[in-house]
């Protein structure tokens, strides 16, 4: 690789940080240097930033430096606003590298900041898009929004434009998604329905560039179909995930940039490490959902009584509440038993996600949580609570087969008992049991030999190189 200098530009979400991140530690071990850049705030909230030769750190201005953020932040009036300030600073960044003597040879952008793949192509600088979506969620958009035959259906007639996703979509190979199965951000009705309009603006960018370069964060096996079903004209389509933590967690030597490899939003003790060594071998039930979705007091109680009778100890992670309010451990901590619990506000989950004692994942599916899990071969139980993750649900369940997806009751509550019984379906000695832990090993193989030597996400990180930075 020729003396190459990556922009790689992440939104400061855990979700976005991570993948990039990885790729980032991959693009310097072919030989090339990261300037890696968040938001101000989101710079300055990292815990840790690992320390690699070859990777050096920036921010760029959302518009919200102090992190203060009105409530009615997404909406179209807020993103456009983002839009501007974030542009204009990336441009004003580029031009600060290029006045140091480190001209930037090629931008990567991520997800929620299209406008970045417009800028470098406005600066004659190549670019790719990286999803750290999954590419049947990418490949959802694409169907709604491209110019060619977009389904998206738009209501020009109203004031408040009401824009909505046709009743079913369908992708050569997968089963047809209902509208309760697409991202929660196509339909009107969604708290956080103006944020489509970033997606629009990936398939719009991604068009009107005539070389589009498309990085995904998947494996060509898991998600072929749908691979299939992004059609950009040119578009040149790189499978390269999944990006995680260590490529492989039987890695049993990991080097220190794999230990150092992580850039977490908070804060954690290893302190479950011994608790879950005490554990038998897949007794543990992990439960987390991620870094972003809260969930009501009597949906934790639903799911902590669930836990409880399913007789199962659990590791459950509960992010620290905010300033001034009750965190739901204090109201359990007189009910829960060290051997039967353990509650924790942030672990190196996919470190959890390897030991030997984990047997299933409660998870909120989270496209890097469902690889993750995925890659370690955990069977899970998803518990969606929007965007991307309704439809990571149906796939892992549907296409995959190696979890299960919960039911809601009529108030949109996921009861005790359901709690219970998914727990039991995927870990105890039932023959649907038996098929999605079977299902989660065979994609743990599956996505082992696609990140290892030969592999299909390792030939495609190098055809990328090759191609975008050769030496
Ligand atoms: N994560 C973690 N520790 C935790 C919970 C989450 O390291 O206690 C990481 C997890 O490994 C994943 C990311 O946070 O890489 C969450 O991303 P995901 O896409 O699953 O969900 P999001 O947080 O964006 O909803």
């Amino acid at each position: 690789m020729k003396n190459h200098h990556v922009l790689l530009l992440a939104y400061a979400a855990q979700g976005h940080l991570n993948p990039s991140l990885h790729l980032a530690k991959r693009i310097i071990a072919a030989g090339g240097r990261v300037t890696f850049a968040t938001t101000v705030y989101g710079l300055r909230r990292i815990k840790s930033l690992p320390s690699i030769d070859g990777l050096s750190y920036a921010s760029f201005s959302d518009g919200f430096d102090d992190g203060y953020r009105p409530k009615e932040s997404s909406t179209s009036a807020n993103i456009s606003d983002f839009r501007t300030v974030s542009r204009q600073s990336i441009n004003d960044l580029i031009q600060t590298l290029s006045d140091e003597g480190r001209p930037v040879s090629f931008l990567i952008y991520n997800i929620v900041l299209p406008w970045a793949g417009s800028l470098a192509a406005a600066m004659s600088i190549p670019s790719a898009f990286l999803c750290t979506h999954s590419a049947t969620v990418f490949a959802i958009y694409y169907h709604c929004f491209n110019t060619q035959n977009g389904v998206y259906v738009r209501n020009k007639d109203c004031d408040e434009k009401v824009n909505e996703p046709p009743s079913l979509i369908e992708i050569e190979g997968l089963p047809p998604f209902s509208r309760q199965e697409l991202p929660s951000f196509l339909l009107p009705s969604d708290p956080y329905h103006s944020l489509v309009s970033t997606f629009e603006e990936h398939i719009r960018v991604l068009e009107e560039d005539p070389n589009p370069c498309i990085l995904l964060n998947t494996f060509d096996a898991l998600e072929q179909d749908s691979i299939k079903g992004i059609r950009f004209n040119g578009a040149r389509l790189f499978a390269i995930g999944p990006l995680r933590q260590s490529a492989s967690p039987d890695n049993k030597n990991p080097t220190p940039a794999d230990k150092l490899l992580r850039c977490d939003l908070y804060d954690s003790s290893k302190e479950y490490t011994n608790w879950l060594s005490s554990k038998p071998d897949r007794s543990v039930v992990y439960v987390s959902f991620g870094s972003l979705a809260t969930l009501k007091k009597n949906q934790m109680e639903e799911i902590f009584n669930g836990l409880l009778s399913s007789g199962r100890p659990f590791l459950w992670v509960i992010r620290p509440p905010k300033d001034g309010e009750e965190g739901f451990e204090e109201t359990i901590k007189d009910k829960l038993k060290e051997e039967e619990g353990l509650i924790v506000p942030w672990c190196a989950q996919t470190d959890v996600l390897g030991h030997t004692s984990v047997g299933c994942f409660v998870t909120h599916g989270g496209w890097n949580s469902t690889t993750e899990g995925l890659t370690s071969g955990v069977p899970m139980v998803v518990f969606p609570q929007f965007s991307d993750q309704i439809t990571n649900a149906k796939m892992v369940e549907e296409v995959w087969g190696c979890g299960i997806r919960v039911r809601v009751n009529e108030e949109g509550c996921v009861e005790r008992e359901e709690i219970r019984r998914c727990v039991e379906m995927v870990m105890g000695e039932t023959e649907r049991g038996a098929t999605v832990r079977m299902k989660a090993e065979k994609w743990r193989a599956s996505a082992l030999a696609a990140v290892g030597d030969g592999g299909s996400s390792e030939e495609n990180f190098e055809a990328f190189i090759e191609r975008y930075l050769p030496s």
